[in-house]
């Protein structure tokens, strides 16, 4: 089956085929780093995740460039009021912001390009929009002409009026229902302090928007497959991106366009400025175990919102903990009942199942509701001793492949049995069956000495290790 995805520039489901296949070429908003970043900035993130790993389990091959915001007006700001320079106050939270990458087990990009060590990219982009005619200079600043970019607004749909003039605007946000005139660079100005490079558009520094366009086109070229972030960016700063790299290319910047939903808390955007935001870090201290928090990021679709509760949350831990609980119990057993055919197209079907919600522009929620489904069948043939060793393989293999997507499976990994001591038990059930008591008891013996336990349960052996 196809891959589709709904793409926000046709408003619409398509199906997903990349430019070069099987290389597919993703750049997606990645941090401010003025503060750590809140779990409504994560689940973005976890978004992207899962899209990068289900498309790897479809057999492509991702390159992803996300980018790190290290200079704008808020960065400035934080550095100014603690008084350190722009690059420390700003260290501290990348360094905050990987950290919580590794322990909500997000993968990692193949690039993070910092918007501070690519200044000159930017220099030349603007100098380009100039020489095009698309951007002017205005008191010591050089800002996008939006009336000139006859496409404005295809992205968001926002409708500008021709008739009325565009008012300009210096600050990197600004109102989500006006068009404006936006900074490329920004002239130097007593609020910038000492952050600011002298180059050839003058003293000042890039505005928000055009580190993306330059970014994106240095590391995956003019046009690529996937550009994503969350709504909030659709316009202006998606809107704007556009604007900057097409007037320059002539090409289109990215084929597909999501956005994922925003995390809410009562009723309203979590955001650093409203000030209603739980860090990862707040959670964890809270007893909360990142595996959860993971889950309950992934297991709304990326285009519904999300309404955070700690009670959700709860929620999603328990969920965790019985995928965890079935791999603990696949893994122990020693199943003695006959081949069963009809579990064995239990397990097909939800492959299928499984890949059908995930094509359909990634539906996480029925994607793991295939998965509780699958547990509760294997659990119940388990239980009525209608499971055989192969049919107990390939549910494993399956949970573990689900696993290339979730991860959420508990690091320490149940050891599997070495092959020559499962064949010991393979044996003693042999003999068992054909009731050769004096045999079954030489292997247990034998089990033992080795340190494994045998259980004789209604379905079937399990094994435990001795503990010394
Ligand atoms: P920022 O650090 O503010 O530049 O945001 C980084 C990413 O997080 C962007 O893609 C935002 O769209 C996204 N984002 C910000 N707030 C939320 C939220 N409450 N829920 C989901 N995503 C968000
Ligand atoms: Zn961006």
């Amino acid at each position: 089956m196809a891959l589709k995805l709904y793409n926000t520039l046709t408003r619409s489901k398509e199906e997903f085929k990349p430019l070069n296949p099987p290389l597919v070429r993703i750049y997606t908003c990645g941090p401010t780093v003025y503060q750590r970043p809140h779990i409504g900035n994560l689940r973005s993130f976890i978004a992207w995740d899962i899209l990068r790993r289900y498309l790897k389990y479809k057999g492509y091959q991702v390159y992803l460039c996300q980018n790190i915001t290290d200079v704008d007006d808020k960065t400035i700001k934080g550095a100014r009021e603690e008084g350190v320079s722009l690059r420390e106050y700003t260290e501290r939270y990348i360094k905050a912001f990987f950290e919580d990458l590794d322990k909500l087990r997000i993968e990692r990009a193949e690039v993070y390009p910092r918007a501070t060590e690519h200044i000159n990219d930017m220099v030349q982009l603007v100098k380009k929009l100039i020489e095009k005619g698309y951007a002017y200079k205005s008191e010591g600043s050089i800002y996008y002409d939006v009336s000139k970019f006859k496409d404005y607004g295809k992205l968001s749909g926002i409708k500008f009026d021709e008739s009325k003039t565009v008012s300009r605007m210096k600050k990197d946000e600004y109102s989500k229902d006006e068009v404006r005139d936006f900074a490329l660079w920004k002239g130097w100005d007593e609020e910038d302090g000492n952050v600011y490079w002298d180059t050839e558009l003058g003293r000042g520094r890039p505005g928000w928007h055009i580190e993306c366009s330059a970014m994106s086109m240095k590391y995956l070229g003019e046009s690529f497959d996937i550009h994503a972030g969350g709504v909030d960016l659709i316009f202006p700063h998606h809107e704007n991106e556009i604007a900057q790299s097409e007037a320059v290319t002539g090409k289109q910047l990215a084929r597909f366009w999501l956005h994922c939903e925003h995390l809410i808390v009562r009723g309203q955007k979590m955001s650093k400025s409203l000030g209603n935001y739980y860090t990862l870090q707040d959670l964890l201290d809270k007893g909360y175990n990142p595996l959860g928090v993971r889950y309950l990021l992934f297991s709304t679709h990326y285009r519904a919102q999300l309404n955070f509760t700690e009670e959700s949350l709860k929620q999603a831990e328990k969920s965790v903990e019985r995928i965890n609980e079935f791999m603990r119990r696949i893994k122990t057993i020693y199943p003695n009942g006959e081949h069963n055919d009809e579990l064995h197209k239990v397990v097909l079907e939800a492959e299928k199942k499984f890949e059908e919600a995930m094509d359909d522009d990634l539906n996480m929620p029925l994607a793991l509701s295939v998965i509780f489904d699958l547990i509760r069948r294997v659990n119940r043939a388990i239980d009525e001793g209608k499971i055989s060793q192969s049919n107990l393989n390939e549910v494993k293999e399956l949970m573990m492949k689900f696993n290339t997507i979730l991860d959420i499976m508990e690091e320490k990994e149940e050891e599997e049995l070495p092959q020559e001591l499962l064949r010991l038990i393979e044996l003693r059930e042999e003999a068992r069956r054909k009731k050769d008591w004096e045999t079954a008891d030489r292997l247990r013996n034998q089990l033992l000495e080795k340190g494994i336990i045998l259980e004789d349960t209604p379905q079937g052996v399990r094994w435990k290790r001795k503990i010394k």
